[in-house]
């Protein structure tokens, strides 16, 4: 049960000279965006969205989406995390007023020595 695998058939470039192919650079395609990638392994990815229509496709595509997101996500701040915002701030400020106007623990004691004899 030996299964050389010495050349491959199918996908979109056939091209053997280059280390990576198409499911190699999809795969990496989230760590080279991310830049994760030493300089090597990003150079092979590089070239070969370069060279493959498909994965510079994919690639420009996954980069753009993540442009929208982050703008997105820049952009809009959910009211309803406000309001929990404001109600955590109101509820911490009540807490410190309980705490100061209720009996404070250890009061101003002075060398107070009555026991102990
Ligand atoms: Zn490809």
């Amino acid at each position: 049960m030996a299964t050389g695998v010495s050349d491959e058939h199918g996908g979109p470039c056939g091209d053997g000279s280059n280390e990576v192919d198409c499911n190699e650079a999809v795969r990496q395609l989230y760590r080279y965006l991310d830049g994760e990638l030493n300089d090597v392994r990003r150079v092979q990815i590089s070239v070969h969205l370069d060279e493959c229509g498909w994965c510079g496709e994919a690639a420009e595509f996954e980069a753009e989406l993540r442009m929208v997101v982050a703008n997105r996500c820049k952009d809009r701040v959910p009211e309803a995390l406000k309001d929990r915002v404001a109600a955590a701030l109101r509820a911490e400020a009540t807490r410190q007023d309980a705490a100061l106007d209720g009996s404070a623990p250890g009061g101003s004691s002075t060398g107070g020595s009555d026991a102990l004899g």
